[in-house]
């Protein structure tokens, strides 16, 4: 049987439709409107596109955003400024910085320049330490979007195998410390792959839910899945296609019909964590605009 298409645009739509919900009755309770900023460096079209894409969402849910942009040559300090400024910025419960960032700039010093309350991308050390810890945060949004995909198609992770290949910091690392919680939506069992991992196959194969987040177009075949298992992919990636008229099309890391014919259930690309990773930001957002109430009382 082929496997059942979690569907991540419909997932995305429910939550932020409940983001929506959130927002109307922050603002009916006399609260303020969550306000969005979003700071685009350069012009890396994927990357306009990503910042646009959270600027229509944020707009249909209610929520203030503005976007910065910045030239690529932009100095390390002049970047470091605009966020001093956005952190001041009362308007402005979240702040986002589109990665990644141009090479003469250093991300983790940009990322931690941002005051960690309005962290809404959940990528500042702090928030990751708190999350690691157990400790309410603002959850990396690509991480928690896979997590709610999961927990709403069904298939909670608890004592489940969950095999992860990448370890990045925005992606791989943090859905692993996730997934593994004391708590509900983890209590997993985790295995995070990477370049090094010897025997890659032989591991990915023993995943009750597999998780590719490696950025290598079609990497995981059919041969490294075992039948029936939940599969997971977070890569984008554009492959030249000469039939559009773009000249390219998005692709996973997963060979995805090959892996759709074994797998118990499969999130396509486009259409699945993608949406979920702007939701995640939406609702973030909220909560900051929320806590923000809170702080002030
Ligand atoms: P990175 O390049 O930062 O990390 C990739 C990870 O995959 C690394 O840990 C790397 O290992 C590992 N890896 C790469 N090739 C292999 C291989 N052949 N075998 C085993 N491990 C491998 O990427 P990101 O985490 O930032 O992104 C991953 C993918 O997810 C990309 O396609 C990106 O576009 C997409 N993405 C999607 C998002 C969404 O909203 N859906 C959001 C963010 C990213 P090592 O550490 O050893 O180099």
């Amino acid at each position: 049987m082929p496997a059942r298409v979690l569907n991540g645009n419909e997932i995305a739509a429910d939550l932020r439709e409940e983001v929506a919900t959130g927002v109307a009755d922050l603002v009916a309770s006399g609260g303020p409107t969550p306000g969005l900023a979003a700071v685009l460096v350069g012009n890396d079209p994927a990357s306009g596109v990503y910042v646009r894409n959270k600027g229509r969402a944020c707009e249909e849910a209610g929520i203030f955003s503005e976007i910065f942009y910045m030239p690529a040559h932009v100095s390390q300090a002049n970047l470091l400024s605009l966020i001093d400024q956005l952190n001041q910025d009362t308007r402005f419960h979240g702040i986002l910085v589109q990665l990644p960032l141009p090479g003469h700039i250093d991300e983790a010093t940009v990322i931690e320049r941002v005051n960690p309350v309005k962290d809404v991308d959940g990528l500042h050390p702090i928030s990751q330490g708190r999350m690691l810890q157990g400790e309410p945060a603002f959850l990396p949004c690509t991480p928690s979007g896979v997590q709610q995909v999961l927990l709403r198609s069904g298939y909670d992770p608890a004592g489940q195998h969950v095999v992860i290949v990448g370890r990045s910091n925005i992606v791989g690392k943090p859905l692993a410390a996730l997934l593994m919680q004391r708590s509900a939506g983890g209590n997993a069992t985790v295995t995070v792959c990477h370049t090094r991992t010897r025997d890659l196959p032989e591991i990915t194969r023993q995943a009750d839910i597999l998780v590719a987040a490696m950025g290598v177009p079609g990497a995981i075949s059919a041969d490294m899945v075992r039948d029936g298992a939940v599969v997971i992919d977070v890569g984008i990636n554009r492959v030249d296609d000469a039939t559009r008229r773009r000249g390219y099309r998005l692709v996973g890391d997963v060979d995805y019909e090959a892996v759709a014919a074994k797998a118990e259930a499969i999130t396509p690309v486009p259409g699945g964590i993608g949406p979920m990773t702007i939701a995640v930001l939406l609702s973030n957002t909220l909560e900051a605009a929320r806590r923000s109430v809170d702080a002030n009382r």
